[in-house]
């Protein structure tokens, strides 16, 4: 493992990018609530490539918008007039029905903890408006009894059946799935390679020109900049952080946009940022959120009960004590490089600890 010191003014995740000559075509643009970058290579049609990519992402956008009834999975309102039917049937585009099944298997596959019909709660909680609030226990109690995926069926004629009061949220596995689409049309019109950054998530295909290996910051979740390097070849690096989304109460308490499905409750178990090394968005994506809200302990058995599935994790958790503990698994342990930010010097102390297949934890460098 590396360990560079780095102290960065602004907030870099592509900091060590390809040079402006070999860039065919870079475009830069506002989607899903933030900002997105993308750059190709290897053709002559680059730039409509890009022009492409992001009609692809916007029109997914509008889609899966929770907000606007004219998408694709806005479900009627809980109706109480008994006459009224109870279900309400969604036709969905192919890509949209793809991901709804995608997120209700990832749902089963975690127990749960990646719930994609949270809606209820994380509106009442304002994530949706900005308008935050504290919901009671009550209200709490109540709006979960509408999150149970389970509840949500296909039927035959590959309708999404949901019940009413129910609404699916894509808002932890969209983006993911946005840059699979967004690349998938780079590579039908050509492009050799690609880096897109969608608002954090990064993910790469194909060869840089140069032949090097894309080299990728993980945010800081702590302060400012970046906290490690990676290098990766083709595949998705996607983060799930505390730092994203949040509200602070008078009481200093701090609320984040992650949801522990069994409490309603925002995650608060000490971790600050989860990223997940894998090759696909969207698999990436449904993972970050997931092991966020399993907290450290389940995510790394999750990680070695699932040794069949191709996925590798930088964990990091901030303890009661102000220690940041760094858990990598062994896969990312060559590519990881330890950077050392002049702006955690508030910390006591900076722990790596690389995580083996094997039962045991191995102990790694600390500051
Ligand atoms: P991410 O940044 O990918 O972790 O996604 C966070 C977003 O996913 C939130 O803003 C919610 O829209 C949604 N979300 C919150 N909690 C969960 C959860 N436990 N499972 C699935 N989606 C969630
Ligand atoms: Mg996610």
């Amino acid at each position: 493992m590396k360990k560079i010191v780095y102290c960065l003014s602004i907030f870099s995740l592509l900091f060590f990018s390809c040079s402006s000559k070999e860039v065919k075509a870079v475009k830069q643009f506002e989607a899903m609530n933030t900002w997105m970058s993308i750059q190709g290579w290897g053709s002559e049609k680059c730039e409509e490539a890009l022009d492409e990519a992001e009609l692809a992402i916007r029109k997914l956008e509008a889609s899966i918008s929770t907000t606007n009834p004219a998408s694709e999975i806005y479900a009627l309102p809980l109706l109480t007039d008994g006459s009224e039917s109870k279900i309400s049937i969604l036709d969905l585009s192919p890509e949209v029905f793809n991901l709804a099944q995608y997120a209700l298997n990832m749902a089963e596959k975690t127990n749960g903890a990646f719930n994609p019909c949270l809606y209820p709660v994380t509106q009442a909680w304002g994530f949706t408006t900005g308008k935050y609030t504290v919901p009671t226990e009550y209200q709490l109690t109540q709006l979960l009894k509408d999150t149970d995926y389970s509840s949500v069926q296909i039927n035959s004629e590959n309708q999404l059946e949901v019940p009413s009061g129910m609404m699916l949220d894509f808002g932890g596995i969209g983006k993911g799935y946005a840059g699979d689409i967004a690349i998938a049309k780079m590579k039908s019109y050509g492009l050799t390679a690609g880096l897109l950054d969608l608002g954090g998530n990064i993910q790469a295909f194909g060869t840089k020109p140069d032949g090097t290996p894309w080299k990728i910051g993980i945010r800081n979740p702590v302060g400012q900049g970046v906290i490690a390097g990676l290098e990766i070849q083709t595949g998705a690096v996607i983060t799930s952080g505390g730092y994203e989304r949040y509200f602070t109460t008078d009481d200093g308490k701090k609320y984040i946009h992650i949801i522990d499905p069994e409490t309603g409750r925002p995650v608060d178990n000490g971790l600050v940022s989860v990223t997940i090394v894998a090759k696909d968005g969207v698999y990436a994506d449904a993972l970050s959120t997931a092991l966020f809200v399993m907290g450290e302990k389940k995510a790394i058995n999750f990680w070695k009960e699932n040794t069949d599935e191709d996925f590798q994790f930088i964990i990091i958790k901030q303890t009661q004590e102000n220690e940041l503990v760094i858990y990598v698994s062994e896969g990312l342990k060559d590519s990881f490089m330890e950077i050392e930010n002049q702006d955690n010097a508030d910390l006591k102390k900076q722990i790596i600890i690389v995580i083996k297949q094997e039962p045991e934890m191995t102990g790694g460098s600390s500051k």
